[in-house]
């Protein structure tokens, strides 16, 4: 890991989208500071938050993106996915209708983002399996029909979150490295 002042070689910027409440906020406090809470206070303020990785023996900068409330169809701006190289589209397994919203995130990212962007589909909270209103099939079947990378997280339980951002950095830096 760089400290500061440390070279860092590339710097990756990846947004976080999805319906409000599926856990982008905890994914990343997840990611980038290994913490988590499950007081649901909408995210404020801070645009984006970063974490130094290596790969290939090159220092990566991650700066990850998050929503500050602006959920709502197309009312995220531009400027939130200008230079993206990656993204976490992210749904709640235990909540259809946040499944069922990821084909029109996906159409504004993809008329916003860089045309070689790495999509992630997530699906976040896979702790509550007892609640779980999406299956795993029909979601790595869209996954698949999408050209996405598709993981279940669970932020809470810290599942699958280093891999979700492992894998869609190592892929950006294959392209752009
Ligand atoms: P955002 O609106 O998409 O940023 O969602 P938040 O990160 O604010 O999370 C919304 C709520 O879901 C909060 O109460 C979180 O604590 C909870 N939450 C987030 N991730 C998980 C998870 O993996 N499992 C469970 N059980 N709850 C989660
Ligand atoms: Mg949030």
């Amino acid at each position: 890991m760089a400290g500061a002042g440390e070279k860092v070689d590339y710097v990756f910027k990846v947004v976080l989208i999805g319906d409000s409440a599926v856990g982008k906020s905890q994914i990343l406090a997840r990611f980038a500071r290994n913490e988590f809470s499950l007081d649901s206070k909408a995210t404020i303020g801070v645009e984006f938050q970063t974490r130094t990785l290596v790969i290939d023996h090159k220092s990566v900068k991650a700066q990850i993106w998050d929503t500050a409330g602006q959920e709502r169809y197309r009312a995220v701006t531009s400027a939130y996915y200008r230079g993206a190289l990656g993204a976490l589209l992210v749904y709640d397994i235990t909540k259809r209708q946040s499944f069922d919203h990821i084909p029109r995130w996906l159409e504004e990212l993809r008329g916003h983002a860089d045309k070689n962007i790495v999509i992630m589909l997530v699906g976040n909270k896979s702790d509550l399996e007892e609640e779980r209103a999406v299956s795993t099939e029909d979601a790595k079947e869209f996954a698949e029909k999408e050209n996405l990378f598709f993981l279940e997280t669970s932020a809470l339980q810290a599942t699958n979150v280093e891999n979700a951002f492992q894998t869609v950095l190592s892929e950006i830096f294959k392209i752009h490295s």
